[in-house]
């Protein structure tokens, strides 16, 4: 049995039990029993449910949204806006994945050759709590419309949205066993990838629940797609639009009390522009509103969990130790932590070269582009980065320097239906949304006629 607790007001809101493993093995055998049909299903009438889907997601979107708030503090507008964000994808993938899936002709040597793209089965997802909705979305969505079936082991602090979630593929009518609610905790997920009837695995979490996972997969010669951390860079060129950049950098880091794998989480601005950077990104930053995830003018809500907010603490308190200084925020009340502003931060501080999952930015000076560059790749992760400039054509000669899934230019890094997501080094691999992201969980079939 477990709890879960509104993280601003330490109030009780559900009590939960994990189901047995036997429970499991009957919900991946429906879930078999499911594909068997699904997977045979034409992708059109596939997506008729995914229409219905839309409407369930249209006519729920504020209890979705108000669920979110209470178990993980997420601003209601915020959790409005990520609910949308899974009916933009579902529309997406309504008006592509047909496109998508046909069969491709390849010239060969014979008389005939082409590729099909078919569902691999069963499919293990192991999601996050930071985007409770789109997460689960972004993998569901796509898996599903390519003939898979899903089930999902979402994160246990969030269970009441998980629960919700299973009940709009429900109440857009398909059939029992193409999405399914795991309730498990992260100690039975071992059994689950080993399981035969389960055929990959999709986590989207920390480094370490990743390599745990994929480790199980590898083993048993499964597939693993890893959406992991990341620390993407913000740099700020010396001919950057230095009041647009603000905007944009505030919400680069500042959304979902910083609680995103894409969050600009370390800032380097040009020496020429850095005083009057910080200057107008501190009036910026402090003019942002916290307080009840509830109230629609709040931006800044508290952390997940209580003890996510002790980490940021124990991350800007060390650097603090070893030379850093707080330009503005720096103090923790339970699970809020205030929008912290860093500067003198080296790169050995813990603000530089771990994740910071947290409304706390380190910012750095640099003088040329190559260092800038240098910088931004010092991190273990590989996620994206954001650069601001004027010269865009320059910079467009320059993408490759960057060891990122992605690089935006004078944008935030978000992620679109549209593009594939994903990282490199330890932010894992494979990619999610557009044709890459349907295309993760398929067996490229080949066939060739003499
Ligand atoms: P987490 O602790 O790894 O949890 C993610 C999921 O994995 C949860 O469902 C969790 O279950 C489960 N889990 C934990 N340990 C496990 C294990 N040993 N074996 C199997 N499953 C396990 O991550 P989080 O704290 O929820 O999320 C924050 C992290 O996710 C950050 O590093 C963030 O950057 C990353 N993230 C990455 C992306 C991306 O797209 N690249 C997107 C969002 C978040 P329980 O809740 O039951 O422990």
């Amino acid at each position: 049995m477990f709890s879960i607790i509104n993280p601003f007001d330490s109030t009780f809101l559900s009590e939960h039990q994990y189901i047995t493993d036997s429970e499991v093995e009957n919900t991946l055998k429906i879930s078999k029993k499911s594909f068997d049909i699904w997977g045979f299903t034409p992708v059109n009438e596939r997506l008729n449910f995914i229409k219905n889907l839309v409407f369930a997601l249209t006519k729920k979107q504020h209890l979705l949204a108000k669920q979110c708030s209470l178990e993980m503090g997420k601003p209601i507008t915020q959790a409005l806006a990520e609910v949308k964000k899974c009916q933009i994808l579902c529309e997406y993938y309504l008006n592509h994945a047909e496109k998508f899936l046909e069969k491709r002709q390849i010239e060969a040597n014979g008389s005939e050759s082409y590729v099909t793209y078919e569902p691999l089965g069963v499919i293990l997802g192991v999601m996050p709590w930071n985007f409770p909705y789109w997460q689960v979305f972004r993998f569901a969505i796509p898996t599903i419309i390519a003939g898979n079936t899903v089930v999902v082991k979402h994160a246990s602090n969030i269970a009441g949205c998980a629960i919700l979630i299973e009940e709009l593929f429900r109440e857009a009518g398909f059939p029992d066993g193409i999405y399914t609610n795991l309730l498990i905790s992260g100690s039975q997920v071992k059994a689950v990838i080993e399981n035969p009837i389960v055929k990959a695995v999709s986590l989207t979490g920390s480094e370490k629940a990743g390599a745990s996972v994929a480790s199980i997969a590898a083993n048993k010669i499964k597939k693993a797609v890893l959406e992991l951390g990341g620390s993407n860079g913000l740099i700020v060129c010396e001919d950057a639009d230095i009041d647009k950049t603000v905007e944009i950098a505030v919400n680069a880091r500042f959304q979902n009390a910083g609680q995103s794998c894409i969050a600009a989480k370390r800032f380097f601005v040009h020496s020429s522009l850095f005083d009057a950077f910080i200057e107008k990104f501190t009036k910026a930053v402090s003019k942002l509103k916290a307080g009840n995830p509830l109230n629609e003018d709040t931006y800044v809500g508290p952390l997940a969990r209580t003890d996510l907010a002790e980490d940021v603490e124990k991350q800007v308190n060390k650097s603090v130790e070893m030379g850093a200084k707080i330009v503005l925020g720096g103090k923790r009340t339970e699970a809020f932590y205030e929008p912290t502003i860093l500067v003198n931060v080296t790169t050995d501080m813990p603000v530089f070269n771990e994740e910071v999952f947290g409304p706390a930015v380190p910012v750095l000076s640099f003088n040329t582009f190559e260092e800038a560059v240098e910088l931004s790749n010092k991190s273990d992760f590989g996620l994206g980065v954001s650069v601001f400039t004027a010269d865009v054509e320059a910079l467009k000669e320059k993408i490759n320097l960057f060891q990122e899934g992605a690089v935006f230019i004078n944008a935030m890094v978000k992620s679109d239906p549209a593009l594939p997501f994903g990282g490199v080094k330890r932010s894992g691999y494979g990619r999610e949304l557009a044709e890459d992201g349907i295309k993760e969980f398929v067996n490229v079939k080949t066939v060739y006629i003499g």
